[in-house]
């Protein structure tokens, strides 16, 4: 095999000599001589090297091509499908509602009512436990409460603890990057479902691998228990329960199994979705806006009080997510009155203050972009600094109606004969210091006549400002500058 190898290995030395000679831009498959490097001789070139990794060699250009296509054939979709995920979140709701069509299997009434505990039992085990217990550590459950989390919440199918915290911190550590589980920026069918059909890139992966090693996670009894017995737990809460209670108290095994099994459990896997898709894609961000988390008055009663994503991410830590009383937060409700009776031994949430601090500085960024907007006229900072006589020759030399108001020389032509208070009194003060008449002594102007005037401004007189930090700077550089005395006009 060496003696095959050997002039391989030569010929690739010499295409690497040539590579080097070439642009980057060359190197990166526009050069001929690299597209007329096979795939067999880069291999055996990373082969005949161990200190070079193979992915580290680039891919000519038609092998690129190549790979680029196969990403969109089918059986490059289907290796990248996550077969659990999709029987449990796919295939078993499907097969559950044809069954139940095609067999036309009653839902009786005792049979509605259980369903609808246990929807709203599983859900706030997942919503309560999984997310703000585990997840965010935002308040203290005593054990017994814990492991009644552990077990109903394996109901949903959203997978073990463990799992889905790591996946969920991940989300909150990268949200809306490359890196985030459910990246809303991908597109809203991704964030909703596509995460769980397909397997996750490397860099997803990687995050989520770094975070299973949280020390909280594997300390955690009940969570490793959870994490081991996670199928059986399943199994037997989705699907075992249900038809069991359904069937020995009034006879119903089959719509116990269907509707409080496994319609049940599909409307617990789409209503979690929903907080991860439309909830970074429909509503209001009163706490900061930039990132795609959103607030939704509307799907919160759908998830159970996860619908205010906004101030989620702003204060994941927060045992609240709706935080006021018209904001309908289930799982915060439920978090209190188990407070109350004791089951939860401490809750946090953040002040006020903190949390108006947030809301004062989104305003301050929606007004700043407005403002921006409009024409507020040049810049104090922007404009040429003259002296007084500079002005004085300026204002008989010129055709301008000039005159000065507070320190800044402005051109009234454009008003003079509109002005509402007569244009006598303009004229009357072109060439002068306008201050006084301007600023309350003839007559205290609008703030709408204060911005018609700025955007008049032309120019500050020297020494004026000095008092003004914003203006200390340029006066200071004039002074300085040989040119300072001919003026800045
Ligand atoms: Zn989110
Ligand atoms: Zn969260």
């Amino acid at each position: 095999m060496d003696q095959e190898l050997e002039p391989v290995v030569g010929n690739i030395n010499i295409k690497k000599r040539t590579i080097t000679k070439k642009t980057p831009n060359q190197a990166r498959g526009g050069s001929n001589s690299v597209n007329n490097l096979s795939f067999s001789t880069r291999y055996t070139n990373s082969f005949s090297n161990s200190t070079i990794p193979s992915s580290f060699i680039k891919r000519p250009a038609n092998i690129r091509r190549q790979i680029k296509r196969s990403r969109w054939n089918l059986v490059y979709l289907i290796r990248r499908i996550n077969w659990l995920h999709t029987t449990i979140i796919l295939f078993l709701p499907i097969v559950g509602s044809i069954v139940s069509l095609l067999f036309q299997v009653p839902i009786t009434e005792n049979t509605l009512r259980f369903t609808i505990f246990y929807y709203f039992l599983t859900s706030l085990c997942v919503t309560s436990g999984y997310h703000r217990l585990w997840a965010h550590r935002s308040f203290e459950a005593t054990k017994v409460l814990s492991l009644i989390y552990a077990v109903f919440g394996a109901a949903t199918g959203l997978g073990s603890i463990k799992k889905w915290v790591a996946r969920h911190r991940a989300h909150h550590r990268y949200t809306d990057t490359e890196r985030d589980p459910h990246n809303a920026r991908r597109s809203l069918i991704y964030s909703h479902m596509g995460w769980m059909i397909f397997k996750p890139n490397l860099k997803i992966s990687s995050s989520i691998t770094e975070l299973l090693k949280s020390d909280d996670l594997s300390n955690d009894a009940i969570i490793n228990w959870q994490e081991q017995n996670y199928i059986i737990l399943f199994v037997l809460t989705s699907m075992i329960i249900p038809a069991a209670v359904a069937g020995y108290f009034w006879n119903d095994y089959k719509g116990g199994l269907l509707y409080s099994g496994i319609i049940r459990c599909m409307l617990n896997q789409q209503t979690s979705f929903t907080g991860n898709s439309l909830c970074h894609y429909v509503g209001t961000q009163p706490y900061d806006d930039k990132k795609t988390p959103r607030n939704n008055w509307f799907l919160t009663f759908l998830t159970f009080g996860e619908g205010f994503q906004n101030f989620h991410h702003n204060f994941p830590n927060d045992y609240r997510i709706g935080i006021h009383w018209y904001e309908f937060d289930l799982t915060r409700f439920q978090i209190e009155i188990l407070y109350k009776i004791g089951l939860i031994k401490s809750i946090k949430k953040n002040t006020n203050d903190a949390i108006n601090q947030c809301i004062i500085q989104q305003n301050q960024k929606i007004l700043d972009r407005h403002r921006a907007k409009l024409n507020w006229g040049v810049p104090i900072k922007e404009l040429p600094i003259i002296s007084e006589n500079e002005f004085k020759r300026l204002v008989k030399t010129s055709s301008r109606a000039l005159l000065i108001i507070s320190g800044v020389v402005h051109d009234v032509t454009p008003i003079i004969n509109t002005h509402p208070g007569g244009s006598q009194l303009v004229r009357a003060s072109i060439g002068k210091d306008a201050t006084t008449a301007f600023e309350g002594g003839v007559y205290a102007h609008s703030n709408a006549a204060h911005n018609l005037l700025a955007t008049m401004r032309v120019a500050i007189i020297y020494g004026f400002h000095i008092q003004n930090p914003s203006n200390q700077l340029k006066i200071a550089t004039i002074r300085n500058s040989p040119s300072a005395t001919a003026g800045a006009a």
